[in-house]
C-alpha cells in the first residue's frame, strides 16, 4: 500500500511542501508514495499582492494560482479540515457533494494552516469592520470603496456625506501601510470621475498602536514612509489604537493620554494581527501563542511523523530568532520540510532549516517602496522597481507571471477602473454591534430589518420620551416592516450592544412559513401596543400573503 503525506493548507507552506515532494522524489518514491493536499480553495493566494486588487491595478484573478497546476501530482481535497486525530494518524474533512464527513488517514502530517484574524479583541469588529487578509477581502474592499463615492455622491446629509468619505485602517505594519495606500491611490484618482466629490472631501485615516510606521524597517525607512503618505493626503494617527468598530464609528484611543476618539465612518479596515488557527487548540502538540513548536528540521519532537510550517508554526532560526510571519520564510520551510519528510522515508540525516531571511519590502503605492535587502536599504522608485521585479519573479508559473506584467504595464496607461462588482448580496441574517448612545434607526426611518438582541440593552424613543428597555432575547424593529410603515420610534443602544439582524425579505419568508412565529410577534406586538403604545393599530393587516386571521400557530 502506498504511503501517504497529508499536507493541510494550500498557501505558500502546504502547497510549496508538495512542489518540493515532487521534485525531490526519485521515480521509484513517487509511485510508493501519494502526495495528497487539502485546502479549503483550489487555488493558492499570493497575498503579497492583495492590496494592489484593491486599487484594480492587479486583476483579482491573477493573484491566485490553481494548485492543481502547481502541485500536478498532488491528490487536491478542496475540502474543510474539521479535525486532527493525532493518535489515530487520521483527519477529518467537511462533507462534500455527499453529506457524510470524509476521513483520511495518513502516514506523514503537514500542518500549515496558517492563521486567522482574531476577531475578539475588538468590539464590532467582526459585525463592522473589514479584514484584510483573504481575496475576497480585497474585492469586497475595493467594491465598498466604490459603494461609498456612489453614495456620497447623491447624499445631501452633510455628516453622513462625511462619513461615507472617511476611511480608517487600523495598523501600521506592512499590511496597513500597502493598504491605505492602495485605497488612497484609488479613492484620488477615482473621484475624479464623480461630479459631487473632491480630493479634498476624502480623509484616509491610518491608525497605528506603535510610535511609528513599519516598525519592522528601520528608522530612516519608515519616517520616509510616513512623510511619502502624509504628503499624498494620508492622515496617521500614531501611538493610537482602534478599541471599537460600530456601523457609523470607529472609536480610537490615544494610548498616553487616554483621550477617545469617535470617528464617523462608514469603512474601517483592520489588519489587526492574525490569532493561532482554532483547530490547532484542538490537538495535543506543544504550543506557544497557538503556533506548533517544532524542532530545527520543522518536525514536532513529541509527534514523530508530524511537521508544522509556515505562519501556523514557531520555527527555531540557526540565529536564535524565530522566524517572522512571511511568504518568503513559508516558501523557504517548505523545502526543508520536504527535504526532511523524505530523509525520514529513507532513513538518511535530516536538514536543518537555516534561512534568516532576505529582507523586507513594503509598497507605498504610486511608484514608490521601501526595501531593505541584505543590509541595503532602498525607497522610492527604485524600490518600487525592485519589489515589482521580485515579486513577479516570485509569482509561481510562467503564465501567471506574463499575466502579472501586463497588468502592471497596463496599470501605467490606463485610469483605474471604477466599477463595482456587486457579488455578495447582503447576508440575510448577519449581526451588527453599536457602541452606548449610537442610534439604530430613527423614528422615521424605512423600516428594513427587524433586530434581537443578543447582548446588551436599547432604549426606545418616541421623540425624547424613553417608552422602553429592551433587553437580551427581545426583538424590535418589526412593526415597521409587518405594517410596511416608517419607524414610529426611535431606539437607540443604552450599552455595548450586539444584534442578530433579519431582512426585510427574509423576515417576510420566515413569517410566511411559520405561522407560530407570525403568532409569537403578533402577541408580542400586540403586548407593546398596550404596555408603550410605540406601534400602530394597523398592524397584521399586511403580513405578506396573508388574512388577518390570527391563525393559532401550528408549530410553536
Ligand atoms: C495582505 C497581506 C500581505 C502580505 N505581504 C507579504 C509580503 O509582502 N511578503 C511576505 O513575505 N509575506 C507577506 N504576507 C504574509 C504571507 O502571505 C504569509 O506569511 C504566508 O502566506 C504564510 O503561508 P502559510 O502557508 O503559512 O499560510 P497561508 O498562506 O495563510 O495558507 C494557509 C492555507 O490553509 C488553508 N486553510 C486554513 N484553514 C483551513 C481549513 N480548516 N481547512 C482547509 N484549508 C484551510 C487556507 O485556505 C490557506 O490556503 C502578507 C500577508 C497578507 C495577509
Amino acid at each position: 500500500m502506498k504511503k501517504r503525506i497529508l499536507i493541510l493548507g494550500g498557501g505558500f507552506g502546504g502547497v510549496y511542501t508538495a512542489v518540493f515532494l515532487e521534485k525531490l522524489m526519485t521515480k521509484a518514491e513517487r509511485e510508493a508514495t501519494e502526495i495528497a493536499i487539502v485546502s479549503r480553495d483550489n487555488y493558492m493566494v499570493f497575498q503579497p499582492l492583495l492590496p494592489e486588487v484593491i486599487s484594480g491595478s492587479v486583476q483579482l484573478n491573477h493573484v491566485i494560482s490553481p494548485i492543481r497546476r502547481l502541485a500536478r501530482t498532488a491528490r487536491l481535497y478542496t475540502r474543510e479540515v474539521e479535525a486532527i486525530d493525532i493518535a489515530a494518524h487520521t483527519v477529518k474533512l467537511s462533507p462534500g457533494a455527499k453529506p457524510v464527513p470524509l476521513v483520511i488517514s495518513y502516514d506523514h502530517l503537514v500542518i500549515a494552516m496558517g492563521t486567522r484574524l482574531d476577531y475578539n479583541k475588538i468590539p464590532g469588529m467582526r459585525e463592522h469592520a473589514f479584514p484584510f487578509k483573504y481575496l475576497s477581502d480585497a474585492l469586497s474592499l475595493r467594491n465598498q470603496l466604490v459603494l461609498a463615492l456612489e453614495e456620497a455622491e447623491l447624499e445631501n446629509d452633510p455628516e453622513l456625506r462625511r462619513a461615507l468619505l472617511t476611511f480608517v485602517v487600523a495598523g501600521g505594519g506592512f499590511s496597513g501601510v500597502e493598504c491605505v495606500a492602495e485605497m488612497n491611490d484609488f479613492l484620488r484618482e477615482a473621484v475624479h470621475s464623480y461630479h459631487q466629490i473632491s480630493e479634498k472631501d476624502l480623509r484616509l485615516i491610518l491608525v497605528q498602536f506603535d510610535d511609528r510606521i513599519l516598525p519592522e524597517l528601520t528608522e530612516g525607512l519608515s519616517i520616509f514612509a510616513h512623510q511619502l503618505l502624509v504628503k499624498r493626503g494620508v492622515e496617521i494617527q500614531i501611538g493610537r489604537r482602534l478599541m471599537a468598530v460600530s456601523a457609523d464609528t470607529a472609536i480610537v484611543e490615544d494610548l498616553k493620554t487616554k483621550q477617545i476618539e469617535t470617528i464617523r465612518t462608514r469603512t474601517t479596515v483592520a489588519t489587526v494581527p492574525a490569532a493561532a488557527h482554532p483547530i490547532l487548540s484542538t490537538i495535543p502538540l506543544p504550543k506557544d501563542r497557538g503556533r506548533i513548536k517544532v524542532d530545527e528540521g520543522l518536525e514536532v519532537p513529541e509527534a514523530p511523523g508530524v511537521w508544522a510550517l509556515g505562519d501556523c508554526a514557531l520555527v527555531k532560526q540557526v540565529d536564535g530568532k524565530f522566524s517572522p510571519a512571511t511568504a518568503q520564510h513559508a516558501l523557504r520551510q517548505a523545502k526543508t520540510c520536504a527535504q526532511n519528510i523524505l530523509a525520514s522515508l529513507r532513513g538518511t540525516r535530516k536538514h536543518v532549516f537555516a534561512f534568516t531571511g532576505l529582507g523586507k519590502m513594503g509598497s507605498l503605492g504610486r511608484r514608490s517602496a521601501v526595501a531593505e535587502i541584505c543590509g541595503v536599504r532602498l525607497k522610492g522608485l527604485l524600490a518600487w522597481l525592485l519589489w515589482r521585479g521580485v515579486y513577479v519573479t516570485k509569482f509561481p508559473g510562467l503564465d501567471g507571471q506574463l499575466r502579472l506584467i501586463v497588468d502592471l504595464i497596463l496599470d501605467i496607461f490606463l485610469p483605474r477602473d471604477i466599477t463595482q462588482f456587486r457579488l455578495f448580496p447582503e447576508e440575510d441574517v448577519h449581526r451588527e454591534h453599536f457602541e452606548a448612545g449610537e442610534r439604530v434607526f430613527k423614528e422615521g426611518d424605512v423600516g428594513d430589518k427587524v433586530y434581537f438582541i443578543a447582548k446588551g440593552e436599547a432604549i426606545v424613543l418616541r421623540g425624547d420620551q424613553p417608552l422602553a428597555v429592551l433587553n437580551q432575547g427581545e426583538m424590535f424593529g418589526e412593526a415597521a416592516l409587518a405594517c410596511n410603515h416608517p419607524r414610529n420610534a426611535t431606539v437607540i443602544a443604552r450599552t455595548s450592544l450586539e444584534l442578530v439582524v433579519v431582512n426585510r425579505v427574509a423576515f417576510h419568508e420566515l413569517i410566511g412559513c411559520l405561522p407560530g412565529l407570525r403568532y409569537n410577534i403578533e402577541t408580542s406586538m400586540n403586548q407593546r401596543i398596550g404596555a408603550v403604545l410605540i406601534w400602530t393599530g394597523k398592524f397584521g393587516s399586511q403580513w405578506p400573503g396573508s388574512e388577518r386571521d390570527h391563525a393559532q400557530p401550528a408549530v410553536r
